[in-house]
């Protein structure tokens, strides 16, 4: 991977290690923290679905640790909230372990066919395909990475043996989950759109009548919970074997074929690296790598925040006008130089740079929003602008076991439903439309994220794990919302750290998100005079009657205890141990 570093004393990016005065050493470079020395007894889930908390808590009970909990919320989630992720999808783990303090992010994104290149969503007439095109198409399915991803983490975490955190999933698959109302409301949506198209997703979904399920109905999947007996059994049965088979099966049936093959399936492998860590104030923010663009641009809004008294202003019109302007610069950064790092540069420590965010933030203005704004100069290249669309489905939970260890996830099939086609009872991502349609900007560069062959799309997705200066455990965060994560993300980061709010309020506070030249925002959660206020300042706000985050957080309380915040805004729950 090419990384630009650099030494993190010269750069401040290091706490003790570079002389501070706290006793335990802490190096952001190394993603060291301290090890967890009084962990609370019990532990705790936050997830989008009761199901799912409820089977991460069991696992808890069982003697399982964090990792061994996740599995069981994925294989529950595929079930219950097949609009957001699946078995089939990708991931971002960031992972804290209590025992050596080391902070590790795993990755489990998709990975495009070998078969392909840059002109995968171009139409016969050379154009880019329509973006739902690109959606509803074999072409837009990249081989899953997620279970790979944990089986990689379970590995290296697992306390359990592998397969005993597939029983909830098993269980309530053979037996039947109550369809929530989120989940019918989305099958009826999708219905107008495309997932009545492939018979298997058009059974699934729908009555015998074609009318949607309905929130309250008794939904099996016998076929789920025989994939999930595969998978149990082989922690690479979605990449060889039958599985993997009736993958590739599917993305082959029209509209659209793919070009994904048994071969690209039993190649993939996830990674694991350091975190992505930046200080912030008395704290320490690590998250994914890049190809998540999540890490750099949550980090890059809170390096440009440094620079302002955000406490001081606090949730107020300049609060948020200041917030809007580091967001806006951030998502323009991460536009040009974000994508896979084993295919191209990616400037990750030069965006960090806290001299280069103070230079960004010294362009902000109290009284006006900048207009145009542009990607700075961290680095002496430049790539072409990526405007990439991302449209929301996607869970993000948080776990924390009895020992102190923290898993902070986000998980993805990408759209709603992903490409609207199942196999094996579970959704296919479609996630390669997170590439850029076009290999080229309108000035003709090149640009970073396009599609190539065995390369991974740049993800907006931001799983953080914050701790305090002296490394300990702080909290854990993240969301879903497509390339709003990043700003959902970090709000609730000044929110707690600047603001001094609960988890849950920090999740309730009103989203605003910024970019493009346009701050979007919820209007129910503002005072009307802070609207009117970014207005006067030239912001051009577009109200928004709610947005889809799905902020679960876990925070560490100073007793010891955790206290969960759950966005009121989708179904999820907290449940202890
Ligand atoms: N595919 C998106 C990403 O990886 C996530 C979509 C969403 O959150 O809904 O950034």
């Amino acid at each position: 991977m090419k990384y630009l570093l650099f030494t993190s004393c010269a750069l401040a990016l290091t706490f003790s290690a570079c002389g501070g005065t706290n006793k335990k050493t802490v190096s952001v470079e190394t993603a060291q923290m301290a090890p967890a020395d009084n962990p609370y007894a019990k532990g705790m889930v936050v997830a989008a679905n009761p199901h799912a908390a409820q089977a991460g808590v069991e696992v808890l009970r069982a003697g399982g640790s964090a990792v061994d909990a996740a599995i069981a919320v994925q294989a529950v989630l595929s079930l219950v909230e097949p609009q957001s992720s699946g078995i089939a999808g990708g991931a971002f783990l960031v992972f804290y372990d209590a025992g050596t303090g080391k902070v590790s992010a795993y990755n489990g994104r998709e990975k495009a066919p070998s078969a392909i290149d840059e002109t995968l969503f171009l139409g016969e007439d050379g154009q880019p395909l329509r973006y739902f095109e690109g959606i509803i198409s074999g072409r837009s399915t990249g081989v899953p990475g997620v279970m790979a991803m944990l089986d990689m983490a379970h590995q290296d975490h697992g306390k359990l043996p592998w397969a005993d955190n597939f029983e909830a999933g098993i269980k309530l698959a053979e037996d039947g989950f109550e369809v929530s109302p989120r989940m019918a409301m989305l099958v009826e949506m999708a219905g107008g759109f495309a997932l009545k198209v492939q018979p298997a997703a058009l059974e699934y979904f729908f009555h015998e009548d074609g009318s949607p399920l309905k929130a309250g109905d008794i939904r099996d999947n016998k076929l789920y919970a025989e994939s999930l007996r595969a998978l149990a059994k082989n922690p690479r049965a979605m990449n060889e074997g039958p599985i993997a088979e009736a993958i590739v099966a599917a993305t082959r049936e029209e509209p659209r074929p793919g070009v994904l093959s048994i071969a690209d399936m039993a190649a993939y492998q996830p990674q694991k690296t350091e975190a992505l860590c930046s200080p912030y104030r008395d704290y320490v923010l690590c998250g994914a790598m890049p190809p998540s663009s999540g890490g750099i641009a949550v980090q890059s809004i809170m390096g440009q925040l440094a620079n302002f008294d955000m406490k001081a202003l606090g949730p107020t019109l300049d609060g948020w006008h200041v917030f809007a302007e580091a967001g806006e610069m951030a998502y323009a950064d991460r536009d040009l130089f974000v994508a896979d790092p084993d295919f191209v540069e990616v400037p990750s420590r030069a965006l960090l740079n806290p001299d280069y965010l103070k230079s960004r933030a010294a362009l902000i203005s109290m009284d006006s929003s900048l207009k145009n704004v542009k990607a700075g100069d961290p680095v002496d290249f430049k790539p072409g602008k990526d405007a990439t669309p991302d449209v929301p489905g996607t869970s993000h939970f948080s776990i924390v076991d009895k020992w102190g260890n923290v898993v902070s996830m986000t998980t993805t099939v990408e759209s709603l439903f992903g490409s609207q086609r199942m196999a094996g009872g579970f959704m296919l991502n479609n996630q390669l439309t997170d590439f850029s349609f076009r290999a080229r900007d309108d000035a003709g560069n090149l640009i970073a994220n396009r599609s190539e062959a065995g390369k991974r799309p740049r993800s907006s997705m931001a799983p953080h794990i914050v701790f305090h200066k002296d490394g300990t455990f702080a909290f854990a965060t993240g969301s879903p919302g497509g390339s709003s994560i990043i700003a959902y993300t970090a709000k609730t980061m000044v929110a707690m750290i600047d603001w001094d709010m609960s988890p849950q309020d920090a999740v309730n506070l009103a989203n605003v998100i910024s970019r493009n030249g346009s701050v979007r925002l919820e209007e129910a959660g503002l005072d009307p005079e802070i609207i009117t206020g970014l207005e006067a300042k030239g912001h051009k706000v577009i109200r928004s009657k709610g947005e889809i985050s799905g902020l679960h957080i876990i925070r560490r309380n100073a007793d010891g205890s955790y206290e969960g915040g759950v966005d009121p805004r989708r179904e999820g729950t907290a449940e202890t141990e």
